[in-house]
């Protein structure tokens, strides 16, 4: 290639950085750039948050383990790398979520988008919500909408609508499980703006997003919940994107710690590493979680919005067991806590029955997940104290008592960003005033616009995208 070419620097090696390295050397050069990369990551290993660990037949996820198959950006990276044939989805016999409540499970009634009930048959015989709860939740149909579109609180738009009760023992746990989150702080319109144009358009959440189902309409399009991985774990996207990336300079245990302009006219900024090293480049994205890039802006910029997000920390507990001694529902994928049962896990995936891939035929392999937003302090046990709670409530829910064949701890400390309410608001500000104090300086990844791994995916692609673009121009 003999078109101009420019130095890029990107600051972390998780799934946000690697993917931005592979969009950026597609579009800059069908833009007619020749991209230099460097990737920067402060860890021994790439990869960030993702880790599959392979262990006596068993595939362990440490961090995420699957994504949604309707939000395509994974599926799209995985065919570029010629890895989809990887692909597989969830058993299809193991469809039930349960539900905690007064140490009871109950399934999940079918037909529930995020606690709105869409099939009225079964969420009106369910065992979760009290006579007066269902009603509270039908005055959804009536009540006056609210027509403003600004932002508000997940919790505020489910209590508002359909009451306490489908908010504290239906959507919670949902949102816990995904999120961490405190369901009163999280922005509507930074995780499930559908909901608030649902409520808009038709002036009801249960008449709306049953609707939108029915005819297949575009809003919901995100809310279809068929979840993939790969065969051998989420860490072969990283394995592969490693590979793919052989003219990228991939450099582990180089921590940035300061961002300046460079004074020198051959490129616009200088970086400083941990270890002394100084690097020149023209372009530069930050992947890091929020604190990581305010602290490398805050000379430059406001940075209020990125100090805006919280995070939370949390852990999980992957256990195998012989088979024999575990009795499992067969249709189930786990188990969810709300917040008010007070228990120590805050839910429990049957990883074995909800990927077949994952187990030897005679285990059984599950993970419990520990911490959420206001509850974080079990995360910082010492592992056997830790151990034994998760084992307690196990015993109490499951009626287990085996001793597990081995157990694997992950704690992610800070990990889950909460977006609270007016994050967007406050990150296109946050956007704007970065394209004009430090031009070609792009902040993308899990504490910014969407934390699931193709939202991550998809801010890197577009990222490189308008920058290539903008470039050519
Ligand atoms: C427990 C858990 C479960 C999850 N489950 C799912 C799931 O099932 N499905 C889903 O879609 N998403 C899930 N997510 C979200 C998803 O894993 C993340 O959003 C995604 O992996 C984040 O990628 P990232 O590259 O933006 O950030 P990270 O993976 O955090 O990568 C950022 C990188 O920057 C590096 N870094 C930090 N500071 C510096 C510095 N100064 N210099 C250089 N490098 C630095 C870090 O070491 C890190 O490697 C989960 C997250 C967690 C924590």
């Amino acid at each position: 290639m003999s078109g101009p070419s420019r130095r890029i620097v990107i600051i972390g090696g998780g799934l946000s950085g690697l993917s931005a390295a592979f969009y950026i050397r597609k579009y800059y050069k069908e833009a007619g750039i020749k991209p230099d990369i460097v990737l920067l990551e402060k860890d021994k290993t790439l990869g960030g948050k993702i880790e599959t660990l392979h262990r006596d037949g068993f595939v362990i996820e440490k961090g995420p383990d699957s994504f949604l198959a309707s939000k395509t950006e994974m599926i799209d990276l995985a065919k570029e790398l010629e890895l989809d044939h990887e692909l597989v989805t969830t058993n299809p016999k193991a469809m039930k979520t349960y539900v905690l409540q007064r140490d009871k499970l109950h399934p999940l009634p079918s037909g529930l988008v995020l606690g709105i009930p869409t099939e009225l048959k079964p969420f009106l015989s369910s065992g979760l919500i009290s006579f007066g709860g269902k009603v509270r939740a039908m005055m959804d149909l009536i009540l006056p909408r609210q027509r403003s579109g600004e932002d508000e609180s997940l919790g505020q738009l489910i209590e508002r609508r359909l009451g306490t009760e489908v908010m504290e023992n239906l959507t919670e746990p949902l949102l816990s499980g995904m999120y961490a989150a405190n369901i009163h702080e999280i922005s509507l319109q930074a995780t499930f703006p559908q909901f608030g144009e649902v409520e808009r358009k038709y002036g009801s959440l249960i008449r709306g997003v049953t609707a939108e189902r029915k005819s297949n309409k575009t809003v919901l399009s995100t809310m279809s919940n068929t979840l993939l991985t790969f065969r051998k774990g989420l860490q072969s996207l990283v394995h592969s994107l490693i590979h793919e990336l052989h003219d990228v300079e991939q450099r582990t245990e180089a921590a940035v710690v300061s961002i300046h302009s460079s004074g020198n006219t051959s490129a616009s900024y200088e970086l400083e590493l941990e270890n002394g090293e100084r690097l020149l480049a023209d372009g530069i994205y930050i992947t890091t979680p929020n604190s990581v890039a305010a602290e490398l802006l805050r000379p430059h910029l406001d940075v209020s919005a990125l100090d805006a997000v919280n995070y939370v920390s949390v852990a999980n507990l992957v256990m195998a067991f012989n088979k024999k001694d575990i009795a499992i529902e067969d249709d189930g994928s786990g188990f969810l806590v709300p917040f008010k049962e007070g228990r120590n896990i805050t839910a429990c995936t049957w990883t074995s029955k909800k990927w077949l891939h994952t187990s030897p035929d005679d285990k059984v392999l599950m993970r419990c997940h520990v911490g959420r937003s206001g509850d974080e302090q079990n995360v910082q046990l010492p592992d056997e104290a830790l151990t034994e709670l998760v084992s307690k409530d196990l015993r109490e829910i499951m009626g287990i008592t085996a001793k597990p064949i081995f157990t694997e701890i992950t704690r992610l400390e800070h990990s889950m960003p909460q977006y609270p309410v007016g994050h967007l608001g406050n990150l296109s500000e946050f956007h704007r005033e970065l394209e004009k104090a430090l031009p070609e300086i792009y902040v993308i990844g899990a504490g910014y616009d969407g934390l699931a791994m193709p939202d991550c995916v998809k801010q890197a692609k577009l990222t490189a995208q308008s920058a290539a673009k903008r470039l050519m121009n």
